[in-house]
């Protein structure tokens, strides 16, 4: 019902006034619109209100004091007139006045005409209704009126009304110049106005362009920048300063932005690959492992062969178990900054307990570990520190077929210097800058083969930068590796053993 009422609405007057109002101040317009419409306003009212001053109240004024002046003439006149002793004698008075001022004057005893200027003759006692077209008026004893006489000269004229001595006087005078020159003035006031208004309409005009030229630069640039074209710089042909800093901030952020995606981009791309990482890196053990499970199965295996295949799924287990470590190890550093609780400990009884858990996979493969050093105190998260130091001793003796492997502590200045030095197979220059990026492997069989799950490093420096350190590395292909980094040294009452 609302619906169809809605629809039929009539469009009345109001309906009319509003589409109007609409029209003149839309709800949506560019600026310059905007701009226009109330310069326009403004200059429009302005220009309304001094017109109307000056051609109602100015002119008003100018004509009361005229009519104030004649009047004072008329009383002044008339007093003297009545106090003629004959009326013969009032007229001979009149008519001298009337000589020397050369004003238009008639002189009348109720409604009887004694003498008139213009008829200058003696009048017989004609009817004043007849002579002026005027009646003496009792109610208003005094009267003011125009006539425009046939020269063109306007003519302003006083009739005064004595009800006790029943005297009547029209006195008449032309314009005077001053007042055709205020008329003058007008007329010209009113044409420089309508020539201010057009200036001011025109002013604003331009001055709305330049407001909105480089307005509309900017918001085609931004609209460009939305559709992703970052590279888009604004360009504003302005000297107006604010423009100016708008532009370049704009070009700030779009730069800011241009960086932070490919930032994001750049991190994305990494987690795909880190993820599609993952799923390879499980799928492999978990398929071994079945496979080798399903061998077991067979009843007809020979017992030899049977040990191999339980070794190589524990194998595969103990990859898939390395691996998880791992995975959460990185998990818990990324998502939890505070993991790091530093407190003074002594760097060389950890690096002591570390060796001593590896040495017996360093003696397995023929190789000498050494770590002789003295006490040094550093300040760092030891549970932390225990996971670099064996990350990196457990790839030395890895990636070392023959040889050392040799943890050295030394102190320089306010830190101390951690170096872990091996006689192994070496790691090709052009590895040197990727080995520590999460599943990254110079040779991805032998670190399999070694339960290694490409995450080591990456750990490594993951924790060394979440203390403000950084890693390091040099190698020499077939000679060795040595791996180095630094903790800050901390001062302690313990006695230090030479
Ligand atoms: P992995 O689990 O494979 O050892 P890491 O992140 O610890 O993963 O090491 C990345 C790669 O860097 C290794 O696969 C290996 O190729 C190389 N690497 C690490 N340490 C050494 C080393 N001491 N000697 C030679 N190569 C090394």
């Amino acid at each position: 019902m609302n619906r169809s009422r809605k629809y039929l609405r009539p469009k009345g007057l109001r309906y009319v006034l509003y589409r109007l109002w609409r029209w003149i101040f839309p709800t949506r317009a560019p600026v310059r619109t905007w701009m226009f419409l109330t310069f326009a306003l403004f200059v429009g009212l302005a220009v309304v209100g001094a017109g109307l001053y000056t051609g109602l109240v100015l002119h008003g004024q100018l004509r009361s004091a005229m009519e104030q002046t004649l009047r004072t003439q008329a009383e002044r006149l008339l007093t003297q007139l009545e106090q003629a002793p004959t009326p013969e004698e009032a007229v001979a008075l009149a008519r001298s006045y009337s000589r020397v001022t050369e004003v238009h004057l008639t002189l009348a005893r109720g409604e009887t005409v004694l003498w008139d200027s213009e008829a200058d003759r003696p009048l017989e006692g004609e009817n004043l209704r007849a002579r002026l077209g005027m009646d003496v008026d009792t109610e208003r004893p005094v009267r003011f009126f125009e006539r425009l006489h046939p020269d063109g000269q306007r003519w302003l004229y006083v009739v005064l009304y004595r009800p006790a001595s029943a005297w009547v006087l029209r006195l008449g005078q032309p314009e005077p110049v001053l007042f055709k020159l205020a008329q003058q003035m007008e007329l010209t006031l009113l044409v420089g106005m309508l020539a201010a208004l057009l200036l001011a309409l025109l002013g604003s005009w331009i001055a709305t362009q330049k407001v909105t030229g480089p307005l509309h630069a900017i918001r085609n640039s931004a609209r460009n920048i939305i559709e992703g074209h970052f590279d888009e710089k604004i360009q504003v042909h302005t000297r107006a300063a604010e423009f100016q800093d708008l532009a370049h901030h704009l070009n700030k952020m779009s730069d800011s932005f241009r960086e932070k995606i490919a930032e994001l981009q750049r991190l994305t791309r990494l987690q795909t690959e880190f993820i599609g990482n993952i799923s390879h890196e499980v799928r492999n053990p978990i398929f071994s492992i079945g496979g080798y499970l399903e061998a077991l199965a067979s009843p007809t295996l020979e017992p030899e062969v049977r040990k191999r295949y339980a070794e190589k799924a524990l194998q595969n287990l103990q990859r898939l178990n390395n691996l998880f470590n791992d995975l959460i190890e990185i998990a818990r550093l990324e998502y939890r900054a505070d993991l790091i609780h530093p407190a003074v400990f002594n760097l060389q009884e950890l690096l002591d307990e570390v060796v001593e858990m590896l040495r017996p996979k360093a003696e397995e493969k023929g190789l000498i570990i050494h770590a002789e050093n003295s006490p040094l105190y550093v300040r760092a998260d030891r549970e932390r520190i225990r996971q670099v130091l064996t990350n990196l001793i457990d790839n030395a003796i890895a990636y070392t077929d023959e040889g050392y492997v040799r943890c050295r502590l030394r102190r320089r200045r306010d830190k101390v210097q951690v170096e872990v030095v091996d006689t192994g197979r070496g790691i090709p220059e052009e590895h040197l800058d990727r080995i520590f990026e999460r599943f990254y492997r110079v040779d991805p069989d032998r670190s399999r083969r070694s339960g290694g799950t490409g995450l080591g490093l990456s750990i490594v420096k993951q924790i060394l930068q979440a203390h403000g350190e950084a890693i390091h590395v040099e190698s020499t292909v077939g000679r060795g590796t040595r791996f180095w980094f630094e903790l800050p040294y901390a001062e302690t009452d313990q006695p230090v053993s030479a």
